[in-house]
């Protein structure tokens, strides 16, 4: 099955008003056979959706509550409010740093599609799972534990990010991500059948313009989610250009 090509950059706590022209030079070079979206903070939803035209903005993180006593946090209706089309959730730096777990990121994801929200919703695994060959066990263990009830690619795509490849320069080998993104669709088959065809699974870690080809071209990769690389136009179009040319 021929899915399309998603690139969406992942600006973590980065971007001021004064970013919002790298937006605009972003939004105006993506090329009609690839989707491009920008998860951006939430400060900068509504300037980044102002700016950003056609391209889909969106956030990093979302509450699972409707509303309430959630100091700090944000709701789906709220992010919607600003503009946001999707939402990340499951993002290795919150399973990490605000220890979410496999159930919070399901609420996340299912109260975000609740509110209209698309997400992308990562799972990975950190060095030592690698290197204790649980690295697939793990990863399909999360894709178990926190796909949403009613999974549906109309509105949900997966990022396998490595957590050690995070922000690192280091990537797993083709061979590798083609293997993992393999064991992902046969999980994703086993829990919602031949819907498993049609989701997007993204690959996250230290994708740039010089590896983006190669990393994107291995079997069942339909995408890339990037970090510091999608801070600048300069940095993140050559990858949406790098999508764009395995489409053609
Ligand atoms: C990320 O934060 O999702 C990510 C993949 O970061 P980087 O591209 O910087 O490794």
């Amino acid at each position: 099955m021929m899915r399309r090509k998603l690139v969406a950059g992942n600006w973590k706590m980065h971007g001021l008003k004064a970013d919002l022209g790298e937006v605009r030079a972003i939004a105006a070079a993506v090329p009609a056979e690839v989707d491009a979206a920008l998860c951006v903070p939430f400060t900068l939803i509504a300037g980044a959706a102002d700016a950003a035209g056609a391209l889909p903005i969106g956030a990093q993180d979302v509450h699972q509550s409707d509303k309430g006593a959630h100091t700090g946090c944000i709701s789906a209706a709220m992010l919607v409010e600003a503009g946001a089309l999707l939402t990340i959730v499951g993002h290795s730096e919150r399973r990490a740093d605000q220890h979410e777990t496999d159930a919070q990121v399901k609420a996340k994801a299912e109260a975000a599609q609740k509110a209209g929200l698309r997400v992308i919703l990562c799972i990975g695994e950190t060095l030592e799972e690698r290197d204790a060959g649980l690295a697939e066990q793990v990863v399909t263990g999360q894709v178990a534990a926190s796909l949403p009830d009613g999974a549906s690619a109309d509105w949900l795509a997966l990022a396998y990010e490595p957590v050690w490849a995070i922000g690192t320069g280091r990537t797993p080998t083709e061979a590798d991500v083609a293997a993992m993104h393999g064991a992902i669709r046969a999980k994703l088959r086993e829990l919602i059948g031949d819907e498993a065809e049609r989701v997007q699974i993204l690959y996250g870690g230290s994708v740039n313009g010089s590896n983006a080809v190669a990393l994107l071209g291995c079997e069942d990769v339909d995408g890339a989610l990037v970090g510091g690389a999608s801070l600048t136009a300069e940095k993140f179009v050559p990858i949406i250009e790098a999508a764009a040319s395995l489409s053609r």
